[in-house]
């Protein structure tokens, strides 16, 4: 079996894992978007409505926030040091969450449909086969359940943004966070969530200004964005 996994990709997690929790650090960019993502999710889904599952969670910036938010939830990475910070990090501020190291496909040949809620984000782009993991995503989810993906665009725009701009001009990524090739247009994430068997219910620009550190949600997706899918 070839396990959809890029070890490239996950040294470069491991490597930063330490400074995932330092909100001036390497994960500076997460934790400025965290607060509007998690209000769009809870704004779209029923955290209460069952368990929780955060695919390609690293540190677990947003599985804690989706805890404490009163979901029960399950965060799963393959990087390990990430996961280690999340696991001492929760135990530090007292909010359960179930961390392990796996990947979507093989959790969802363990667990099909054990999740009411689902969310993948900033992680498609880190991944050789992204549809492999919409699928497993897919699978991960009860009928009914909600599903929530984000990711960057791929256009001259978004390569000044977030590869020369983000790594190069301000430093807030490290070089070589993030590879041009794999971003992800929307109508290919659109379509890739269709083929799943999902229906899409709606795709939000994200606009970060990485001076006042604001973040709102727009209707321009030229650069990041989320997309929302329900399993029918
Ligand atoms: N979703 C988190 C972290 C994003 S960073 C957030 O938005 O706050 C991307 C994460 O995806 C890293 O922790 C990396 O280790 C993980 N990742 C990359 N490829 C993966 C794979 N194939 N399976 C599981 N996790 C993966």
């Amino acid at each position: 079996m070839t396990v959809n996994v890029d070890q490239s990709e996950i040294a470069k997690f491991e490597a930063l894992a330490s400074r995932w929790w330092d909100p001036e650090g390497d994960f500076r960019p997460l934790h400025d978007i965290n607060p509007a993502r998690v209000e769009y999710i809870q704004a779209r889904a029923d955290l209460a409505a069952g368990p929780l599952v955060d695919v390609g969670c690293g540190g677990g910036i947003l599985s804690e926030s989706l805890a404490r938010a009163g979901a029960t939830v399950t965060g799963i990475d393959m990087a390990e040091a990430p996961l280690s910070v999340a696991r001492l990090h929760a135990l530090d501020t007292g909010v359960e969450v179930e961390y392990l190291a796996t990947t979507a496909e093989q959790l969802a040949a363990e667990r099909p449909g054990g999740y009411a809620t689902l969310t993948c984000l900033e992680m498609l782009e880190h991944v050789p086969d992204y549809p492999s993991t919409v699928q497993a995503c897919a699978d991960l989810v009860a009928p009914g359940g909600q599903l929530f993906f984000s990711t960057i665009n791929r256009n001259p725009k978004s390569y000044l943004m977030a590869v020369v701009g983000a790594e190069y001009v301000l430093g807030l990524l490290p070089k070589g966070t993030h590879d041009y090739g794999k971003f992800i247009r929307p109508h290919e994430l659109a379509d890739a969530v269709r083929r799943a068997g999902l229906v899409v219910q709606d795709v939000r620009g994200m606009r970060y200004n990485p001076f006042t550190r604001n973040c709102t949600l727009c209707d321009d997706v030229d650069v990041n964005y989320l997309l929302h899918a329900s399993k029918p």
